[in-house]
Parts: structure tokens; C-alpha cells; sequence
């Protein structure tokens, strides 16, 4: 195991520090620092200012524009743009349907789809969960039956928590094609579909932090192209568990950790609690914690830098790093105190803000507490939920 980064990995560091210090425009950094929602816009303007230094896309292989960069790099680059104030790179279409577009897609749909996805023309909705089928991905109902021509696919059903849907133009969905399938994971397919087609209809969620990122998809005799499917018919399956070691890398979140101590620290001096024993006390054991969490990850990835995370210490990170996130975010509630209640300092301080000039007061930093706190209840559900991970984890230790 080896805890110290070697030269070229700490210039690495440097130079993605740099980068973003230089290219993060100020109003988007202010509203990450600020715990703010983020535009359709503000990703699309990072996503392209990455995509211009040829970082938008870590996890692709370098001939598919990847950066080629080991995994400890990553890890360094997903550190760096965060506590930089960046915005998460969430775009589906990056982080899931590109590697399994490149490793099981055709040609003309790699041509067609990739350069959109790098380029920020096309978003891409994930269309797995349903209301029947979350945790228990297989019992999903969605059919998509070809037509006796065998050229197009009719789709019906219901897709639910599709994140950021109404700012996506496609979706990639796990759809049953063979109903008469002997086992639940059998007879599943994995279809592209254009969200402009007749019959799809999308309904926002209101989420109990008042925003509507999530959504329900509703498919009506939606007609598909055959061309749309991925891979072999009946075998979506196995392209979904694929996807799905993707949407888990960088489970941790050590760097929205480390974000939001900082957050944490500062604003605790600014609330006047810097002398406040049980509170420092409290930020120094989330510290350690986050170090433990840190050593962790790092022993993983210097272990042979392999690839991907293997499945079992992937679901430890996940169940720590979130659980330490919504502590952190309940923390930071407690250090707002009073200020912290949901009022409307948030939408004035919004019409004075100028982006960045404008100084704010403490209790306008501290109108969107709340709602961050609430918006954390989601970090143990979505990416395989916590009790799931815990039953992984258990299996594998009991087994072994
Ligand atoms: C913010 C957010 C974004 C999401 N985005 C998307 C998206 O873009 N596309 C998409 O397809 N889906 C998305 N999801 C859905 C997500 O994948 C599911 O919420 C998740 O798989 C859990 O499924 P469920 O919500 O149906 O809960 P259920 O599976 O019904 O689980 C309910 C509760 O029971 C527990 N539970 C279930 N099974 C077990 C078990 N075997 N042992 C112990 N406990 C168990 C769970 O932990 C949970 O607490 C998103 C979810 C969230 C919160």
C-alpha cells in the first residue's frame, strides 16, 4: 500500500486544481459553494469547458476520447473539481450509456450517439426503475413487443424517478421483450428511446426539497426502431448490470465530503461557533472519519490500479461516504441554527445576488440548509440502496 502520490500524480493534482481555478466561471462555483440548484445551462457550460480540455470523459477509452487516465487520476480529478466548486459530472449519458454504447453498441449507433453525448447536444435519461422494480431491478414491467414486420418496437409501461428527464431528448431503458421468459433476468432488452416520440409523456416529481430533478415516464404504444436496440435481443440484462458498475464509480463522493466540511468549518467561524468545543470536536471526528474513508479508497485503487472498483468494497465506500454526507449535511443544519429555517431569504438574496460581487449575509448562506439537508436523504437510495449494499457486503463476507 502506498499513502504518499508520487510527483507526476501530485503535478497532476496541480494542474487540474489550476485548470479550474482558471475555467470554473465564478457564478456556477458560487452557486455549488452556496448549495444552490444548478441549471440545465450551468452543467451544460462546465460540461464544455471540460469537454474542450478533453476531460469530459474520464471513464471512455482514450480512442473514444477518454483521457486515458489510471484511476488514481480520476479520483484526483473528481477531488480537485469539487472542492474547486465544479459541478458533478452527472450527464447519464457520460457516466452509463457511453461504455456500453462503446462496448456493445454498432458502429452507426457509436457514429451517431457518442459525438452528441461529448459535445452536450444530447442528454440522455435513465429508464430502469419502475414503480414495481427498484431495488428488485428484474420484476420490471415495461414491455416493448416488435411489430409482425420486425422493424419497430411498441413500448408500454411506466418508468419512474428518471432523473433529469425533462432536460433529456433520449433515454436508455431495460424494457421486457420476452414476457414468456423463464426467469425474471431473461427476456429483457436494452432500448434507445426518443423522447419525442408519440406517447411519451413525462410528469415531474416534486421532491421534498421543493425541486423537480426526478420523474415519471410514461410510455403509451411508443413506436421504437429496431436499429435502437443495444446489443442482442433478450440480453438487455447484462448490459444494465454493466451500466450499472459505471454509475458506481466514485460512490464515495470523498470529495462532496471533503466540499461540504469545509463548508462546514467556515461556516461555523462565520456563525460565531469557532469556540464552541463539542462543535470542533464533532468536525474533527467527521475529519478522521473522512481520512479513514480516504485511506480506504486510495488502499483499493493502489492495489494494482485496477479498473473498476470490485463490487464488494465499491458497496462499503458507497454505504460510508453517503453516511457520513447526510451527517455532514445535518451538521451544517445544526451550525445554521435558526437561520437555517426555510424562509424567503433565499429568493431575496437570489434577486440581489449578482453572481459574485455582491457580499451576502450569514442568514441568506444559510437559507438553502435545509433544503441540502432533504435533498441528502437521497444519497442512501439512489446507486444501489444502502441495505441493499449492506446485504452485498454481508453475503460476501459471510460466504467467504
Ligand atoms: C435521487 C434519485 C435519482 C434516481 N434516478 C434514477 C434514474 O435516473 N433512473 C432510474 O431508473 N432510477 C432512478 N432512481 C431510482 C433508484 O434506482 C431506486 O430508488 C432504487 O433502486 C431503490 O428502489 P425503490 O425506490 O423502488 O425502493 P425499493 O426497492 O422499493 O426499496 C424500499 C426500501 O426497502 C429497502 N429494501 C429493498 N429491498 C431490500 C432487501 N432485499 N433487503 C433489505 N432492504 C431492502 C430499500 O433499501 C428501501 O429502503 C433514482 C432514485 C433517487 C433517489
Amino acid at each position: 500500500m502506498r499513502l504518499a502520490y508520487t510527483p507526476e500524480e501530485e503535478a497532476f493534482r496541480q494542474e487540474v486544481r489550476a485548470f479550474v481555478r482558471e475555467h470554473l466561471p465564478p457564478g456556477i462555483r458560487r452557486k455549488v459553494e452556496l448549495g444552490m440548484r444548478l441549471e440545465h445551462a450551468d452543467y451544460v457550460t462546465w460540461f464544455r469547458i471540460l469537454e474542450a480540455r478533453g476531460w469530459l470523459t474520464p471513464g471512455w477509452p482514450v480512442e473514444h476520447g477518454g483521457p486515458g487516465w489510471t484511476p488514481l487520476q480520476r479520483h484526483l480529478f473528481d477531488e480537485e473539481t469539487l472542492l474547486g466548486g465544479a459541478p458533478r459530472i452527472i450527464a447519464s449519458g457520460i457516466q452509463m450509456l457511453g461504455p456500453v454504447l462503446i462496448a456493445y453498441g454498432t458502429p452507426e449507433q457509436k457514429a451517431k450517439y457518442l459525438p452528441d453525448i461529448r459535445a452536450s447536444r444530447t442528454w440522455w435519461a435513465q429508464g430502469f426503475s419502475e414503480p414495481g422494480a427498484g431495488s428488485d431491478l428484474a420484476s420490471l414491467r415495461t414491455t416493448a413487443l416488435l411489430e409482425p414486420d420486425g422493424r419497430h418496437f411498441v413500448v408500454n409501461g411506466h418508468k419512474v424517478w428518471t432523473s433529469y428527464a425533462t432536460w433529456c431528448s433520449m433515454m436508455f431503458a431495460l424494457v421486457r421483450t420476452d414476457p414468456q421468459a423463464a426467469k425474471p433476468q431473461e427476456g429483457i432488452s436494452f432500448l434507445l428511446i426518443d423522447m419525442a416520440s408519440p406517447g411519451v409523456t413525462v410528469r415531474p416529481i416534486r421532491m421534498l426539497e421543493g425541486g423537480t430533478d426526478l420523474n415519471e415516464v410514461y410510455l403509451d404504444q411508443v413506436r421504437v426502431p429496431r436499429e435502437n436496440l443495444v446489443g442482442e435481443l433478450h440480453q438487455g440484462w447484462g448490459y444494465g448490470k454493466f451500466l450499472l458498475g459505471h454509475e458506481r464509480t466514485g460512490i464515495a463522493g470523498i470529495g462532496s465530503c471533503k466540499q461540504q466540511l469545509a463548508r462546514a468549518r467556515a461556516l461555523a467561524e462565520r456563525q460565531g461557533l469557532a469556540g464552541d468545543a463539542l462543535l470542533q470536536a464533532r468536525l474533527a471526528q467527521f475529519g478522521i472519519e473522512l481520512m479513514a474513508l480516504e485511506m480506504t479508497a486510495l488502499r483499493l485503487l493502489s492495489r494494482g490500479q485496477r479498473s473498476r472498483t470490485p463490487e464488494v468494497e465499491a458497496s462499503m465506500l458507497k454505504v460510508r461516504g453517503t453516511e457520513l454526507r447526510q451527517a455532514l449535511y445535518e451538521t451544517l443544519l445544526e451550525i445554521g441554527g435558526p437561520d437555517s429555517l426555510p424562509f424567503s431569504a433565499e429568493a431575496q438574496f437570489l434577486e440581489a445576488w449578482d453572481g459574485d460581487a455582491l457580499p451576502l449575509p450569514t442568514v441568506a448562506e444559510c437559507a438553502t440548509l435545509a433544503a441540502n439537508c432533504l435533498d441528502s436523504r437521497k444519497l442512501s437510495t439512489y446507486g444501489g440502496s444502502n441495505e441493499v449494499q449492506r446485504n452485498l457486503i454481508a453475503r460476501a463476507v459471510l460466504a467467504a
